[in-house]
């Protein structure tokens, strides 16, 4: 097995992947299981800093983003999209296929969104139902504020949708403080348990708004709404995948136990990138870098294929390129979740070092 570097998904440690080998009950009718999912449930919302409820739903991160657009809009809904990067735009089709008006609220994609200038524009518009924004904006790294951008968009009363599934547990995400009414995360990226999984907290306005629909929640998997009351009524709207949860709890409890996480993702992503600079490559963004992700320009003298493959068959070491309009002109490192140790990072520099040095890139000393 090569070692996994990539931004999600990312490496899985032993006790997470046993923990998926536990033999299953009936999740539809167990009690037990009733239990376990809603303790787990409340585990992530103490790790995220909430007294809103979390739902962990049957699917992939993409799902919890459709799904909080799916329970949120109504046809007409205008909804502002904060896009300075991929993830941040494709929230505008999500509202769009159920209905909703998207205004998008472009910015360059090199710095984060700024609250200054966000906040003339909101002056004159603010007459949204919802706004999305995406805290870690994964193919470039590029980190929004989100506890300086929610409270401001909710000063205007707008409810917030945030894509924080690969900032969780790298950054510092306090979804109360922030006032974020629905936050999407999933299970792959900094949380280091397998593809499958998305949780998403939900607040008592943005149930208020669900609840106060005039036209039904037009999916039945994507509606959030399905959920409620589900503990009293022992029913889940479909059977829940209990193998990847027992996974999702032991990869949540080791979090929990884990007190350094914030602070080693920031000592290793700032080495990170000072190696980088020290060596005269250059990173893609200006200002505002993850610490979940470190992405580089493919410096001139190579393409960022041939990096992935020299790391790959030379250093074992799997990195990744990027997508949309970053594709062939950027190479990622994900540092976060279990990547995020001191030993495979300083492998993958030192890797990265002598692959660069055989493309005939030219590299200061350092
Ligand atoms: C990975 C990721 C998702 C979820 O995408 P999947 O393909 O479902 O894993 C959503 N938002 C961001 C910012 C991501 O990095």
């Amino acid at each position: 097995m090569y070692k996994m570097m990539t931004p999600g998904p990312t490496q899985v440690k032993e006790n997470v992947r046993l923990a998926r080998a536990r033999e299953c009950g009936n999740p539809d009718i167990d009690k037990e299981f009733f239990d376990f999912y809603k303790e787990t449930c409340e585990l992530i919302s103490r790790l995220l800093h909430t007294e809103n409820e979390t739902l962990i739903l049957g699917g992939e991160g993409i799902l919890g983003l459709e799904a909080a657009c799916a329970s949120l809009t109504e046809p007409g809904d205008k909804v502002l999209v904060l896009n300075n990067g991929i993830f941040g735009e494709g929230f505008a089709d999500f509202v769009s296929l159920y209905g909703g008006v998207p205004q998008l609220y472009t910015v360059d994609g090199k710095n984060p969104i700024d609250a200054q200038e966000l906040e003339k524009f909101l002056q004159n518009n603010h007459d949204y139902k919802y706004a999305t924004l995406v805290h870690c904006d994964t193919p470039s790294g590029i980190l929004n504020d989100i506890a300086v951008l929610c409270p401001l968009l909710k000063k205007y009363g707008i409810l917030t949708v945030v894509d924080a599934v690969s900032s969780m547990f790298g950054e510092q995400v306090r979804v109360d403080d922030a006032q974020i009414d629905i936050l999407c995360g999933g299970s792959q990226k900094a949380v280091s348990a397998p593809p499958g999984l998305t949780f998403v907290t939900v607040s008592a306005q943005a149930k208020k708004a669900m609840a106060e629909r005039k036209t039904p929640i037009a999916s039945f998997y994507a509606n959030l709404k399905l959920f409620e009351g589900y503990y009293e009524a022992q029913w889940f709207p479909y059977t829940m995948p209990i193998s990847d949860i027992y996974g999702l709890r032991a990869a949540m409890d080791n979090i929990a136990a884990d007190t350094d996480i914030l602070a080693r993702h920031a000592r290793l992503a700032g080495s990170c990138r000072q190696s980088l600079t020290q060596a005269g490559v250059k990173l893609y963004l200006e200002s505002g870098f993850s610490n979940t992700v470190t992405v580089f320009e493919v410096p001139k003298e190579t393409t960022a294929q041939a990096i992935l493959d020299t790391m790959r068959e030379e250093h074992n070491i799997l990195l990744s390129g990027s997508f949309g309009s970053l594709a062939g002109k950027v190479v990622r490192i994900g540092h976060m979740g279990s990547n995020a140790n001191e030993k495979d990072m300083a492998e993958t520099m030192e890797a990265l070092w002598r692959t660069l040095k055989k493309l005939g890139v030219e590299l200061k000393e350092g």
